[in-house]
This record gives C-alpha cells, sequence and structure tokens, in this order.
C-alpha cells in the first residue's frame, strides 16, 4: 500500500492568470506581454525633456523666468505619473468562467436554442439586455466562456476580455478600458501640453539667443534644441489629434472600439444608451465619475495541493500524529484558498481564472443590472430575456 503526501503551496492569485499579461512587483504592476513600444514611448519624453532642461531651461530660467523650468518639471512629472498609472494598472480585466461555471452558462444556452440539426449551424451565442429604453446585445466569449458585460470586448493581445474596453494602446503597454482610461486620457491631454510647451520655447530660446549671438552659433552651442524641435513637431500632430479625438469621444461617452464599429451610428437605429446627451454630464461620468476596484484579485493568496509518493518514515509520522488519516491522504476536490481578508470562507467564485479559488468579498460584489462591472454570467442571468 503505498503513501501519498501532500504539499501545499501558497502562490498569489497572480501566477495562475490565464491571460497574456506580464507581472511585476508580486503582482502590483500588471502589463501586456509586448512592451517594447512602451518603452520607446519613456525614451522620447524623457529624451526629449533631459534635453530642455540641459539647454534651454538655464539661459530661458536667467533671461526670462525661473518659472519656465518649474512648470516643465511639474508638467513632465505629471505625463510619466500618468502614464505609468495606465500601464501599470489593471484595464479592466474580466475574469474567466470557472469550470463549472462554464458548462453551467453551456447547459444554458443548449437549453435555449433547443436540438440544433446534425450539418446546421447553431444560432449565434447572443443575449439581450435593455439599457436605457435601448436593447443592448451581449456576446459570447468563446475563450473567456462567459456572456461579456455590455460596452466589454476581448483584447486579441492581451488575451481577456476587458470592461468599458476602448483599445489596445502600444504606446503605454496596456489594454485601455473601464479602469484605466481617464488617466489615459490625462496622460495624451498632458502630453500635448508638454509638446507644445517644449516646442514654443524651443522657438523663443532661438530667437531670444539668435539676436544675441546669431542663429548658427546658437545652433552649434545648444545641439539638442534641434532635436527637440523634430521630434516635438512630429509628436505634436498625432499626440494633439488624439487627445482631440478622445475629447470628442468623451463628450458623447463612446469607446474607440463602439466608434470604429459604429455601434451607435444612426444605420443601426439605435442610439448610445449610455450617453446624458449632455456634453458636461458625459464628461464628469467619464472622468470623475467613480473608480472600480479590480475584480481580478491578482494579489489574493491561494494554496494548492500537490501529491507525491512519501518516503516511508514520514507517511508512518504523519498517520500517528493524524487523528483522521484519510482526510490527510485524500486529495481535496476544492482545494482550499487562501485570501487575505477571509481566510476561513472558501466558496467558489469567478474571481481567478480557471482555478478553483476565492476572491474578497470586498471586490467582488453581487452584480446588479445597473454596473456593467458586474460578473457576466450573473448579470445575464437576471436581465436576459
Ligand atoms: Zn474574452
Ligand atoms: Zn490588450
Amino acid at each position: 500500500m503505498s503513501a501519498v503526501m501532500i504539499t501545499r503551496k501558497v502562490s498569489r492569485k497572480w501566477e495562475k492568470l490565464p491571460g497574456k499579461n506580464t507581472f511585476c512587483c508580486d503582482g502590483r504592476v500588471m502589463m501586456a506581454r509586448q512592451k517594447g513600444v512602451f518603452y520607446l514611448t519613456l525614451f522620447l519624453i524623457i529624451g526629449t525633456c533631459s534635453l530642455f532642461f540641459a539647454f534651454e531651461c538655464p539661459y530661458l530660467a536667467v533671461h526670462l523666468s525661473p518659472a519656465i523650468p518649474v512648470f516643465a518639471v511639474l508638467l513632465f512629472v505629471f505625463v510619466v505619473a500618468m502614464l505609468l498609472r495606465t500601464s501599470f494598472s489593471d484595464p479592466g480585466v474580466l475574469p474567466r468562467a470557472l469550470p463549472e461555471e462554464a458548462n453551467f452558462i453551456e447547459m444554458e444556452i443548449e437549453a435555449a436554442n433547443g436540438n440544433v440539426m446534425a450539418g446546421q449551424r447553431p444560432p449565434p451565442r447572443i443575449k439581450n439586455v435593455q439599457i436605457n429604453n435601448q436593447i443592448v446585445k451581449l456576446k459570447y466569449c468563446y475563450t473567456c466562456k462567459i456572456f461579456r458585460p455590455p460596452r466589454a470586448s476581448h483584447c486579441s493581445i492581451c488575451d481577456n476580455c476587458v470592461d468599458r474596453f476602448d483599445h489596445h494602446c502600444p504606446w503605454v503597454g496596456n489594454c485601455v478600458g473601464k479602469r484605466n482610461y481617464r488617466y489615459f486620457y490625462l496622460f495624451t491631454l498632458s502630453l500635448s501640453l508638454l509638446t507644445i510647451y517644449i516646442f514654443a520655447f524651443d522657438i523663443v530660446h532661438v530667437v531670444l539667443r539668435s539676436v544675441d549671438s546669431g542663429f548658427l552659433s546658437t545652433i552649434k552651442e545648444t545641439p539638442g534644441t534641434v532635436l527637440e524641435v523634430l521630434v516635438c513637431f512630429f509628436t505634436l500632430w498625432s499626440v494633439v489629434g488624439l487627445t482631440g479625438f478622445h475629447t470628442y469621444l468623451i463628450s458623447l461617452n463612446q469607446t474607440t472600439n463602439e466608434d470604429i464599429k459604429g455601434s451607435w451610428s444612426g444605420k443601426n437605429r439605435v442610439q448610445n444608451p449610455y450617453s446624458h446627451k449632455n456634453i458636461i454630464k458625459n464628461c464628469c461620468e467619464v472622468l470623475c465619475g467613480p473608480n472600480y476596484p479590480s475584480v481580478l484579485d491578482r494579489r489574493g493568496l491561494m494554496l494548492e495541493d500537490s501529491t507525491s509518493p512519501a518516503p516511508p518514515a514520514a507517511s508512518a509520522a504523519s498517520t500517528h500524529k493524524s487523528s483522521n488519516p484519510v482526510s490527510q491522504t485524500t486529495k481535496s476536490s476544492a482545494p482550499l484558498i487562501l485570501n487575505e481578508h477571509t481566510p476561513d470562507e472558501a466558496k467558489p467564485s469567478i474571481g481567478a481564472g480557471p482555478q478553483k479559488s476565492t476572491s474578497s468579498p470586498k471586490e467582488e460584489k453581487p452584480p446588479s443590472p445597473t454596473s456593467p462591472n458586474a460578473v457576466a454570467p450573473a448579470v445575464i442571468k437576471e436581465s436576459a430575456h
């Protein structure tokens, strides 16, 4: 008779998340896997600002005002902070369904569709919900095995469904969604201001210095200026254009994804049910609305059981020590999951992907029909026709 030893390993839930994200700082930082363009963004911003601080700021502080470099530093810090906040945060990833939940949804779909004849195409997996008197279709995600909440979409790069998905931005190295959109917008807005600021004061610097010592000697003395002007000039159009586009989207309470797909364009005769028909209200909701908690519980703890053949001495000792040897040698069907907040509770949840786990009740609130943040399968049950 062979004994089996169970070893329990404590790990964080981010280690088992199924998408294509990368995590740093023990799950605190979450990004897309491809980060090359993000490093380029960071390099361009820091490089251009460093040249400005080195070549123009000393001259401008003496000849115009010391406030010029001070404001540039403040703006630079704000831009980098907004960039990192957008890049390092959970954009609003929706957890995938657990195997049991996926089976339940499959059963529900099969029951609703009835028997499909062999060779016939099954009907599309869509559910309709009513939002502000508009019928909105919820599509089934075959990867995440959930009916996506309204406005959510599956990012093929990150391989996750993201709530209020706007777009995947390689420049910030992350998806832009419900939880980081406002920081993304503040990043583009402040970057536009910073680019215009540096570009304008580059020109002022060249003009002032040329009056004193001539244009050619100015360029020779401050070679960084030419590079800065070129970088700012080419960045300006795209960044200011992008900010203008997102200002337009915010005023309509619309996402880039919805704009590209034409979700609320006239041809469908479906009006945007999320718009308040008021620019100020729309801007307030997008920019000043509540900060939604992450539903991933990335730093939650989980216990994994792994079985291995026990050495004879150890197995004998464990048999003597244990008052209930069966519980020690039998692998439980549902692994016990530790949670930082509720270590004694172990209820099934879809908080951390396919592994059986629990999530913090603080972070996983019960779904409500008005909250798209609610977990999809539960929303459907309440609101589907
Ligand atoms: Zn998905
Ligand atoms: Zn993405």
